[in-house]
Formats: structure tokens, C-alpha cells, sequence
């Protein structure tokens, strides 16, 4: 409002007092009033007499005036901006401004949509990861205090035992004890005897034979103290190995699989590249053109873990791959191949085989990598087993059989010869 009326009295002061007009070409008279070059020069020209000001009314004795080019311009400027075509444009430019301010609204609000949906992802997935780590805790608990309990309740049985043995020892000693003692005052009685009469009826008196006490060997104590003493933490953890879940899958490799230039231990359980071929079976499990060679065990149902040693290797691959796999043509390892898997290269990059490739840093050199396969979620997870560090996962993992898979790669003239192993789980 206040804008409206400075405006209005702008315009009343750049009002014409001759048409009531703005001005139009101004011209300032002596008097300093102002007036449309025309209006001035039309009023002196209709009065004869001497020329005055229209307004003060004050006489000049010339009739001249000077153009104003300041108020000219300013009485331009107002014209322009009142006209409809001005206001249009500038209507049409807050139009945009406004539009533009909104659709940053738009794009503010989204943003903050998406903070708030992400807090409450994060709330839902903390909640579900801590329900899961109290829950493997909580079997782990389980599992340590019934091999207390169990352990404890041995110890008591043995000394239950131990104790009802000694007892029965401790009654049949006193038994003899006392019958000892009636035999010791019973040869006393004759002993006596014998100093006031003849001996002669001694060998006729009845002496008791000794008592008899079954011997019992002796308590050894030492060996009940070691059954329950020693590295109690290492055996109840050996034990408990055998309890975890999912159990280490005892892999070997699948002799029928591999590439002919591999060599496998007796054991099935190290690999090595060799620059020849080996006199092998032909096979459609065969590896034809990468060296890779499977686990001997192929998997369809829940989880399983297991380790492989890469050792100070500079290349390999190594992961899950679905037994589908193309065996006779060289593919490219990714999911759609039916391959997950790591692999190392150049001796420090390590990739996740996803697609695109993901460069992995993982915080110290891997030599020996844990692998999971969740069947039922999919998952193929890698961990550095050397400290459990989670490496990667890939998820949607499908395949109607999935098979541990290992690659020796290519031999990097003599650096890459350390052999790859499965590891067994020992503690
Ligand atoms: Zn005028
Ligand atoms: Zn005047």
C-alpha cells in the first residue's frame, strides 16, 4: 500500500497542471514550475498579454522556459514502467520466480521425505541386526552354560562317587578296627593267664585268625584334579566349534571339474597351476578354457561357510558359482554368468565380481577369505578370515545349485605358484 500511494504522488508530481497528463517533453519555467513543452507554448499562445505561469502566476517579461532532461527522464521512466506491456513482463518474471521457488520447495521436501524414510530404515535394520546378535549370542550363552552345567554335573557324580567309595572304606576299617580290638583284649586275657598257669592249654585256646581288610588302592587325587583342570577355555571352545551354525562345510575339490592344467593334493584339498596339461579324463564338468576347478560339494538349501587359503598369492578367483555354469567357453566372471566371487589382481587390487566390477580396499592384505552362502536369502558374503572383517556381499543370487568356486588364474611367471587350499576348521 505504502508502495501504491509514493507512487501515486510520483505521479501527481509529474503531472502536467496544464492537461493533467504526465509530462510530455518538459520545460521548467522561471518560477521553476513545469509544464508539457506544448501546454506552455498553447497557453501563452492563447494570451495576448504578457506571459505568466499558469500556476504561481507570476509575469515573466520573456516567454522563455528551459527543457528539463532529469524530469524528462524520470517522467519516461514512469511511463514505461505503468505501461500494460512492462507490467506483463514483469508479471510473467515473478510468475517465474515463483515457479522456480516452488519446484525448490518441491525438491527440499522430497529431500527431506527421503532423510526421514532413511531414519527409519536405519531404526528398522538396527533393530532387526541387534534382535539377531542377541539371538546368536543367546546360543552361544546356551551352548556354554549346558556345558557348564553338564561339565559341573560331572564333576559332582565323580565326586559323588569318589565319596560313597571312601565311605564304604572308612566303615569296613573301622570294622576291623573294632574287631581288631577284640581280638588284641582276647589275646591279652591269655597272655595273662599264662603267668599263673601252664602254657600247655595255650595251643587249645581258640585264637581268632587276623582280621582281613580288602585292600583298596589308594585315591589318586592328582588324576581327578587334571579330568577337571588344564585348558578348560580350549576345550569347551573345541567343543563348541562343533556347535556353530552354519557348520564349516569340510570341503574338498571336485577332481572332476578341473581345468587339465591344474594339480590337485592327494587330499583334494591345495591346488597349483602347472604350464602342462595333465593326462585327465574328458568330462562336460570339465573346465576347457579358465583354469577353475569346484568344490565337491554342491549346495541347494540353507547356509554354509567355508575358508580358502590365498596365501601371498598375486592372482586369483574365488567365490560361488552356480553349477549351470558354461564349462566349455571363457566367460566373463559376473552374476549373470552365474558367477560371485572375488578376485585379486596385479597382486594388491581386489574386485567383487558384481556388475560393474566394485574395487575393494580392504584394510590389510587377504590371505585367507571367508566365503558364506545363504541359499535362502541368496547371499554370497566374503569376509577376511584372518579377522572377520566383512569384505562383500552380493545379493539376488540365484542358481538351482550353487558350487564353491576357485581359480588358481594363470601363473604370473613365478610369483603366482603358491598353491590355493581349502581350509578345514580346527580350532
Ligand atoms: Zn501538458
Ligand atoms: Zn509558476
Amino acid at each position: 500500500m505504502a508502495g501504491q500511494s509514493q507512487e501515486q504522488s510520483l505521479r501527481e508530481e509529474l503531472t502536467c497542471a496544464i492537461c493533467y497528463e504526465l509530462f510530455s517533453d518538459p520545460v521548467m519555467l522561471e518560477c521553476m514550475h513545469h509544464f508539457c513543452r506544448a501546454c506552455i507554448q498553447g497557453y501563452w499562445g492563447r494570451c495576448p498579454r504578457v506571459a505568466s505561469c499558469p500556476q504561481c502566476r507570476r509575469e515573466f517579461s520573456s516567454r522563455t522556459f528551459r527543457p528539463h532532461y532529469l524530469v524528462s527522464g524520470v517522467v519516461e521512466k514512469v511511463r514505461k514502467c505503468s505501461s500494460e506491456d512492462h507490467k506483463r513482463k514483469m508479471q510473467k518474471h515473478l510468475e517465474n520466480a515463483l515457479q522456480a521457488r516452488q519446484r525448490e520447495m518441491e525438491n527440499i521436501v522430497q529431500m527431506k521425505h527421503t532423510a526421514e524414510e532413511d531414519i527409519c530404515s536405519l531404526t528398522k535394520a538396527s533393530g532387526e541386526l541387534n534382535s539377531k546378535i542377541r539371538a546368536e549370542f543367546e546360543r552361544l550363552h546356551q551352548i556354554l552354560e549346558e556345558k557348564e552345567r553338564v561339565v559341573l554335573m560331572e564333576l559332582a557324580k565323580e565326586e559323588e562317587q569318589l565319596l560313597l567309595r571312601l565311605r564304604g572304606d572308612i566303615m569296613q576299617l573301622e570294622e576291623g578296627i573294632s574287631e581288631l580290638r577284640e581280638n588284641i583284649e582276647h589275646i591279652q586275657e591269655i597272655l595273662n593267664k599264662t603267668e599263673d598257669s601252664l602254657l600247655l592249654e595255650v595251643e587249645s585256646m581258640a585264637i581268632r585268625p587276623p582280621v582281613r581288610v580288602r585292600a583298596q588302592p589308594s585315591l589318586d587325587i592328582e588324576c581327578h584334579r587334571e579330568r577337571y583342570s588344564g585348558p578348560l577355555q580350549y576345550i569347551f571352545w573345541r567343543q563348541m566349534l562343533q556347535s556353530i551354525h552354519p557348520a564349516p562345510a569340510p570341503l574338498t575339490f571336485d577332481p572332476e571339474s578341473a581345468h587339465p592344467n591344474l594339480i590337485l593334493s592327494k587330499d583334494l584339498t591345495a591346488v597349483t597351476e602347472s604350464d602342462r596339461r595333465q593326462p585327465v579324463c574328458s568330462s562336460p564338468k570339465r573346465f576347457q578354457q579358465c583354469v577353475n576347478v569346484l568344490g565337491s560339494e554342491t549346495f541347494d538349501s540353507g547356509s554354509h561357510y567355508w575358508e580358502v587359503w590365498v596365501g601371498s598369492k598375486t592372482k586369483w578367483d574365488l567365490g560361488v558359482a552356480a553349477e549351470s555354469v558354461d564349462r566349455a567357453a571363457k566367460v566373463k566372471l559376473c552374476p549373470e554368468n552365474g558367477y560371485w566371487a572375488l578376485r585379486l589382481r596385479n597382486g594388491t587390487e581386489y574386485w567383487a565380481t558384481a556388475t560393474p566390477w566394485v574395487r575393494l580396499a580392504p584394510r590389510s592384505c587377504l590371505r585367507k577369505v571367508g566365503v558364506l552362502l545363504d541359499c535362502r536369502e541368496g547371499k554370497v558374503a566374503f569376509y577376511n578370515a584372518e579377522d572377520m572383517t566383512h569384505l562383500f556381499t552380493f545379493h539376488q543370487a540365484a542358481a538351482r545349485r550353487f558350487c564353491p568356486f576357485f581359480s588358481t588364474c594363470f601363473s604370473d611367471g613365478k610369483l603366482n605358484v603358491e598353491p590355493m587350499r581349502i581350509c578345514h576348521l580346527t580350532l
